[in-house]
């Protein structure tokens, strides 16, 4: 019975490709497929349904139905039994249709007469792009050999709308891949960039289908699996002792030897499909089942498994992991996702970077916000939409991504680049001026560093110094801990390349969003709250001694400033602070030569430490604020998470006045304070910042500009009066009224 099935799947398929091999528009093929899959499967009715847009399937072929309704039928995602195969991506099999939950009766098609319903999701690597659907008018369910059968068919559709076969005169489709596109995401680092697209992962692109000769075809399969696992076995020989690397390798050599997706992949070439195809067929259920996963070591799985699917899939076709296309001059990097190291790889290069997932704090990320490249994450189905080369703007500042823009957009996208670049120029002719506001403070503009490629900028911006370098880029872009001796060798680096000028050497803040990838991961049920930074520093002080040494040694004589993250309560602060005394005293022992002078600060990132006794204001050399952490402690607001981290203004009355408290407790202990968050570099928030009594700000070197000219334009004693006036009239956030001042001072 089964083998009798598999052949008729077969010779369906068979005929497919022989329809689809004959000359012929868009529309007369898919007129005809309808009319071979009701023959074969021995129904009255076979509709395909297309996706117009994003939330509208219309019926774009029918046998059976009445044919006037062909382009004039539409569903909206969800709607009737059609919609909600799409939008769940699950069959729908009802003996009666009608009283299945959700039918919705379409008059103009005629379907009434017809009881029994089949419905399965044509989608290609989890994109959903339509329907395909069967009815007859015998009640009955249809057998699981029957849907397994429209499934595979509606696999080949889904391949061959992905290669454009239904393009055409009369077309019922429009070219896929051809027409502008808007997505919108979230801003992952501001600026903007126009180019074109350089896929991360190139497509790998399946001609072929339908095969004739199973036999071959899982000869071929086979052949290709035991180059897989061989190749899973040499990186597992490879990848030496690293714990994270080893799990993921043996996950990979679970799946190649699982007898599960080897049987369905067989099963898939028994009834018709190429090995490509039947590969990309379990790859695509696995994508649909990862977008409904919510646990996040499944999640982790099902991404392996495409992984593996996506070698497979390379081996197969002879497709390389680039595919012989050169990079554009101007490349805009699509990816799903992509690790920091990889992205330092591309490195300047890029002109911008749109992800498929990714989050605002996530590594790439930061490497992004360091090289100063624009990207767009959470961009939709980007790397589904995009193929090499295509033209691309993205708007790093809206969190929106233009492919293939239309001349309209071109234009309105080209005034914005050319105001952009007045801005530059005159930030540039202001470079070596001071930031001297009109009522005569001086604020000193500072800026935010982590990896060599932003020291560069240490020259260009105008920046004083590096009020912030955050030490963990350099842990978080390697596969395994630096040493020591690598260590100092990099702040070297670092201060040779500030010739001088004063650079913030923030020690070790790992934890909460900063996972290294070499460290077994907490699983703590809070990561932001729980046992990061200092904390970890000072229950394993191994690290923070080692980057201790490096910098003094680092320093080799030189004035030498040090930070540490995340400090709570004085005792840390004493605790570290005797770690460094005691690196200081070995390290001239050992004979190296000591700093000439040795800054010693915290970042003020709790707010228990706004309320710290007047022994460690005292005490301490210097405070930064870090905005980023403490105003999520304030409002108690996940940073990170996307649904929260815009809901409190920073210019919010309370939390200005709580920063105003941290100045004046700095004025009176005289502790020298300045402000490093993101906040720092956002113009009207550093004009408000400088406004309640902060004289030294660090930002992204990109921001120094912006900041700087805004500064010179303003009185900030007549800004501090407005602030007081709002706050006076009970206003929420000072926001508005000082958007007006500025207005009102042109
Ligand atoms: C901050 O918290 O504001 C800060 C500058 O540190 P990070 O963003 O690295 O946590
Ligand atoms: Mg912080």
């Amino acid at each position: 019975m089964v083998e009798r099935t598999e052949s008729e799947s077969r010779k369906l398929l068979g005929r497919l490709r022989d329809a689809m091999a004959q000359e012929g528009a868009g529309q007369a093929r898919l007129d005809k497929i309808t009319n071979l899959i009701a023959d074969s499967m021995g129904t009255e009715v076979c509709s395909i349904y297309l996706f117009r847009d994003e939330n509208t399937l219309e019926l774009c072929a029918t046998e059976g139905l009445k044919p006037e309704a062909v382009h004039e039928t539409r569903l909206k995602l969800g709607e009737g039994l059609v919609g909600r195969v799409a939008r769940t991506g699950k069959i729908v099999n009802a003996a009666d249709a009608p009283s299945a939950p959700g039918f919705r009766f379409m008059p103009e098609t005629g379907e009434e007469i017809y009881s029994s319903f089949l419905g399965v999701p044509i989608q290609r690597l989890g994109e959903k792009l339509g329907v395909l659907v069967v009815q007859s008018k015998t009640a009955r369910e249809f057998s699981s050999d029957e849907v397994y059968a429209l499934e595979v068919v509606a696999m080949v559709l889904a391949e061959m709308t992905e290669l454009g076969v239904f393009v055409g005169e009369g077309a019922a489709l429009s070219a896929r891949h051809q027409q502008p596109v808007m997505l919108r995401g979230t801003t992952g680092q501001e600026g903007t960039a126009v180019g074109h697209v350089w896929l991360h992962e190139p497509r790998v692109v399946v001609t072929n289908p339908i095969a004739e000769d199973p036999h071959r075809e899982s000869v071929r399969l086979t052949e290709a699996v035991d180059q897989l696992r061989g190749s899973v076995d040499e990186m597992l020989t490879n990848v030496g002792g690293d714990k994270d690397q080893l799990d993921v390798l043996e996950a990979y050599r679970m799946f190649a030897n699982s007898k599960g997706w080897m049987r369905r992949m067989e099963e898939d070439i028994a009834r018709g499909l190429s090995a490509e195809a039947a590969v990309e067929k379990e790859q695509s259920t696995a994508r649909a089942r990862l977008s409904q996963v919510n646990d996040s070591y499944l999640r982790e799985r099902l991404h392996d498994l495409d992984d593996l699917s996506n070698r497979l899939l390379r081996i197969l076709t002879g497709q390389g992991n680039h595919t012989g296309a050169e990079m554009p001059a101007d490349p805009v990097l699509i990816a799903r996702n992509i690790g920091p190291a990889e992205l330092l790889d591309y490195g300047r290069s890029l002109r911008g970077i749109v992800l498929e997932e990714g989050s605002v704090g996530s590594h790439a990320a930061i490497v992004a916000r360091a090289l100063a490249i624009p990207l767009v994450i959470h961009a939709g189905r980007i790397t589904n939409e995009a193929l090499n080369g295509d033209h691309i703007m993205v708007d790093g500042d809206q969190g929106i991504v233009h492919l293939r823009p239309d001349d309209t957009v071109v234009a309105a996208f080209r005034d914005k680049i050319a105001m952009q670049a007045e801005a530059q120029e005159r930030y540039a002719s202001i470079r070596d001026l001071p930031a001297t506001t009109l009522c005569g403070k001086t604020i000193d503009l500072h800026m935010n560093a982590g990896l060599m490629a932003d020291l560069p900028s240490l020259e260009s911006s105008g920046a004083e110094g590096v009020g912030l370098f955050r030490t963990e880029l350099q842990f978080l872009v390697r596969n395994q801990m630096p040493k020591r001796s690598e260590l100092s060798a990099l702040y070297t680096r670092v201060l040779d390349a500030a010739r001088g000028k004063r650079v913030v050497f923030r020690t070790l803040d790992i934890g909460s969003d900063k996972v290294l990838p070499y460290m077994k991961p907490n699983d703590e049920p809070n990561p932001a709250l729980g046992w990061r930074a200092i904390r970890v520093g000072l229950d394993k002080p191994g690290v923070l001694r080692m980057q201790l040494q490096a910098l003094i040694r680092a320093a080799n004589g030189r004035p030498l400033a040090i930070m540490f993250p995340f400090i709570a309560q004085y005792e840390e602060y004493a605790a570290a602070k005797a770690e460094l005394d005691k690196a200081l005293t070995r390290e001239k022992k050992l004979g190296h030569p000591i700093p000439e002078k040795v800054e010693v600060g915290t970042m003020l990132e709790t707010p228990s430490l706004a309320f710290a006794t007047r022994s460690f204001y005292d005490e301490v050399e210097f405070l930064s604020i870090g905005g980023n952490d403490l105003k999520q402690f304030f409002f108690a607001a996940d940073r990170e998470n996307e649904r929260v981290r815009r809901r409190y203004d920073t210019l919010n009355v309370s939390f200005l006045s709580f920063l105003e408290r941290i100045v004046e407790r700095c004025e009176t202990s005289n502790t020298a304070l300045s402000f490093c968050g993101e906040d720092a570099g956002r113009p009207i928030e550093a004009l408000c910042l400088t406004a309640i009594g902060l004289r030294s700000l660090s930002m992204r070197p990109a921001s120094i500009g912006p900041v700087k000219s805004l500064l010179r334009r303003t009185d900030l004693d007549a800004l501090r009066k407005v602030i007081a006036d709002a706050r006076h009239r009970g206003m929420q956030s000072v926001r508005e009224p000082v958007m007006e001042f500025l207005r009102s001072q042109g």
